[in-house]
Order: C-alpha cells, then sequence, then structure tokens
C-alpha cells in the first residue's frame, strides 16, 4: 500500500498551489473535495437519495445537486447534517481507499481541506500543514474570490482553528514567502516522503 501524506490547511492557504507544485514533479494527487463532487454527481445513487429525502428543491434546473441549498438546510438543523455524513462520509471513503489502492508510486498526496474537522488524519501516515498567518489568508481568499473581508472572515471562523491544524502537523509549509522558498520547502518533501515510504515498507 503507497504511503499517504494528508496535505492540509485553512481557506486561501495556499493547498492548490502547493498540491500543484508536487504533481508537476510526478507526484499522484488525491483530492478529498473532488470526491466529495464525484460521489454526489448526476445519476449517482447518492444524489437519488439525497433527493428522496430532501424532495427535488435539492437539486438545480439542470438535475446536479444544489449544493448551496444543501449547506444551508444542513446548517439550520443538525439531524439533517447528521443524515447527510452517515450517507456521503461511507461513500467517500471508500472512494479514497479505491483511488489509493490504485496508485503504483511508492508515496502520494491527499489533499484534504477539513480534514482536522472530519478527523481524517487518523487515516493518513504523515500530515503536512501549508500554514500562513490569518491575515495573509483572508487578504488572498478575498484577491481570489472577489469577496469582502466579512465574507472571508467568516468562512476562515467556521473552520478549525490554525493552531488546531498545526498540533497534528507533521510537516509544515510556511507559504507566506514567494515561489523561492515554496520551492525549497518542496524539495526537502521530496527527498523525504520517499524515504519515509521505504521505511514502512520495511
Ligand atoms: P481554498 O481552501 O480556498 O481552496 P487553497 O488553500 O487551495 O484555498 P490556493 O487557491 O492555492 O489556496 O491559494 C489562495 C490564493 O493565494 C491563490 O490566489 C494563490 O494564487 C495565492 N497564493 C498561493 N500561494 C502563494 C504564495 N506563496 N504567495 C502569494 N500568493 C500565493
Amino acid at each position: 500500500m503507497t504511503y499517504v501524506v494528508a496535505l492540509t490547511g485553512g481557506i486561501g492557504s495556499g493547498k492548490t498551489t502547493v498540491a500543484n507544485r508536487f504533481s508537476e514533479r510526478g507526484v499522484p494527487v488525491i483530492d478529498a473535495d473532488k470526491i466529495a463532487r464525484e460521489v454526489v454527481a448526476p445519476g449517482s445513487a447518492a444524489l437519488q437519495q439525497i433527493v428522496a429525502h430532501f424532495g427535488d428543491q435539492a437539486l438545480l434546473p439542470e438535475g446536479s445537486l444544489d449544493r448551496r441549498w444543501l449547506r444551508q438546510q444542513i446548517f439550520a438543523d443538525p439531524q439533517q447534517k447528521t443524515w447527510l455524513n452517515n450517507l456521503l462520509h461511507p461513500l467517500i471513503q471508500q472512494r479514497t481507499q479505491e483511488m489509493i489502492a490504485a496508485v503504483t508510486t511508492d508515496w502520494c498526496l491527499w489533499v484534504v481541506p477539513l480534514l482536522v474537522e472530519n478527523n481524517l488524519h487518523l487515516k493518513a501516515d504523515r500530515v503536512l500543514v501549508i500554514d500562513v498567518d490569518e491575515e495573509t489568508q483572508i487578504s488572498r481568499t478575498m484577491a481570489r474570490d472577489r469577496i469582502t473581508r466579512q465574507q472571508a472572515e467568516a468562512i476562515l471562523i467556521s473552520q478549525a482553528s490554525r493552531q488546531s491544524r498545526l498540533a497534528v502537523a507533521d510537516d509544515i509549509i510556511d507559504n507566506t514567502g514567494g515561489p523561492a522558498e515554496q520551492e525549497q520547502d518542496i524539495n526537502r518533501l521530496l527527498r523525504l516522503y520517499p524515504r519515509l515510504a521505504s521505511v514502512k515498507k520495511g
């Protein structure tokens, strides 16, 4: 089984940017958000179950899941949130395991924005946290998504704290610097992870 490095970080910390750099260097990247969207794609059994449970309001006119509507429903009602999690988490978990099992290299990256929130660090061999201070998170998110400070802060507050992410980190990339510093960290980890993978293999 391949050695799994979970990559996480708060909103706007640079997860996608860093994961892309690893991918360009040939590292397989498994994206938890992508899997979460796949399992509720049009035609999926999970989407049918969601519609049976919540009604047609859960669908956009073209037949895909109205994620925004669903988010509002579960935000307002913890029981509905539990119902949805009970449906989706096992499916996401199963698909993730399949994708990990299909990896043919010694190690891979598993990008999981809500790693800490969902206690998923226990499922990885190693945790890499992309870290920037909160002010940097807010300003980069505002610039990227063209949203207000208030909107960016609201998302930040809804996520796990910087401290709780750092508490589960094995490795940290400080992403406040520019591309040159990022490159140095990535090079260091590209040397480290194959070694750790071979130790695990024995
Ligand atoms: P989200 O959780 O919202 O998906 P993310 O953690 O994947 O965000 P990115 O989208 O990779 O974050 O980065 C957020 C923004 O910051 C992007 O516009 C990106 O181009 C920029 N960015 C990433 N790293 C750096 C850096 N080292 N210096 C300056 N800007 C950066």
